[in-house]
């Protein structure tokens, strides 16, 4: 009782996922919901074939066993290998979650101590804070560095400065989150002396991982990075990678010690879930190359269209790289705050995006609003359409 009166306190900042308090209000106001990141075409139909016969067949429908199908640990591992040249034992390094977002507050818990300090590059994804709250530690955000001409970088001197004797973690996330900036080898690897220099770990969010659009840019894990493999623990999801995100199968790699203690907090989350799903992720994992071609182009493609439409309209797009979105930032068209211009947006042509001031604290996101490409092209023409239709611009400046 003791406990969980002061855990509500340490929550309320957090109360409520701010992705899906927008996707309400735009099922609300019919409005185009370019807020909350999901695709609205489906993964391959092979895959929901491997779970509907998992359902009609049996398999699938008791507990799996508690760390995973060792099937699809085994994908897991593979895939690693496969895409990084990373090796990880499925027996010991690798666990099987309810999405990505179970294992990032399970990892919080089992690797964060109460009053420990986490460092979190700023803005970032709303689940990190609230796991950090519940497990009694403090988020440390550091702004992102933004260059004019490559978008958003980490900004590894100020990351180093924010070090104190009480941080122990630093929550990564690449590709990025609401930016959509996927941190190259130079930058992980200036972050990696920094982890190593104040023997940290680093819980690194990697779901978007195969949404990287462009010839010049590939993902590359904190993992692989010189000294990384043993102190970092890396999350994907079946949910990003193979557009299923009402599946939320997730999983993590990392060290045995380290997984040892994810696999202890998250057995008392959730126990298992996602019996039916968990061979076809496995089967997902195994594609061919084409498959994550095939992703990233059709993602990029949509990318591309909002991009363009949203910069024919008048709006600063952010350069970036990968994920399901990019920013605006929306200073150019007379704005000081991101939120008055997605209400105007919303109360003049119902369309919804993120204000980047609701995934940040301070000042950090005032000027930005996220906006997800993840959608089919007519969903994304219309909504090109309908902010086409208004001024764009802040009315109150004459
Ligand atoms: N991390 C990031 C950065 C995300 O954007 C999301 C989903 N929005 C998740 C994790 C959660 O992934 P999952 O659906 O697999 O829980």
């Amino acid at each position: 009782m003791d406990d969980y009166s002061r855990l509500i306190p340490r929550m309320r900042p957090h109360s409520g996922s701010v992705f899906g308090e927008f996707s309400a209000l735009a099922a609300r106001l019919g409005a185009v919901n370019l807020g909350q990141g999901f695709p609205d075409t489906d993964g391959p139909d092979a895959l929901k074939e491997i779970a509907i016969a998992s359902i009609a067949g049996g398999s699938g429908n008791q507990y799996p066993p508690r760390h995973g199908l060792p099937d699809l640990l085994a994908a897991v591992c593979d895939h690693q290998r496969r895409f990084y040249g990373l090796d990880y034992d499925p027996a010991t390094e690798a666990v099987i979650g309810t999405g990505a977002s179970e294992l990032i507050t399970a990892a919080i818990l089992a690797l964060v101590d109460h009053g420990d300090e986490v460092i979190v590059p700023e803005p970032w994804f709303d689940v990190y804070g609230a796991g950090i709250a519940m497990a009694g530690a403090e988020q440390v955000g550091v702004p992102l560095a933004r260059d004019p001409e490559r978008g958003f970088r980490l900004d590894v001197g100020a990351i180093a400065d924010a070090v104190t004797d009480r941080t122990t973690a630093i929550l990564l996330n690449t590709p990025h989150n609401p930016t959509g900036a996927v941190f190259d080898e130079q930058q992980l690897a200036e972050l990696a002396e920094v982890v190593e220099a104040n023997d940290l770990i680093v819980i690194s969010d990697e779901v978007y991982e195969h949404l990287v659009f462009g010839p010049d840019v590939s993902h590359v894990p904190m993992a692989a990075m010189d000294g990384m493999r043993e102190r970092t623990v890396t999350l994907g999801s079946g949910g990003k990678t193979f557009s299923f995100t009402g599946w939320k199968v997730g999983w993590a790699t990392g060290p045995a010690d380290l997984i040892s203690a994810v696999r202890v907090v998250r057995q008392h989350l959730s126990y298992v879930s996602g019996g039916p799903f968990q061979p076809a992720i496995a089967a997902g994992l195994r594609l061919p190359e084409s498959y994550f071609a095939g992703l990233a182009a059709k993602f990029g493609a949509a990318r591309r269209l909002l991009a363009d439409g949203l910069s024919g309209l008048g709006l600063e797009v952010v350069p970036s790289g990968g994920s399901y979105f990019f920013v605006t930032d929306v200073t150019g068209l007379g704005w000081d705050r991101g939120e008055s211009f997605v209400e105007h947006i919303l109360a003049n042509a119902a369309v919804v995006a993120i204000p980047v001031a609701r995934l940040s604290s301070g000042d950090t996101g005032n000027d930005y609003v996220r906006w997800t490409f993840s959608k089919r092209p007519e969903v994304l023409s219309e909504a090109l359409r309908r902010l086409g239709s208004i001024d764009l611009h802040n009315p109150a400046i004459g």
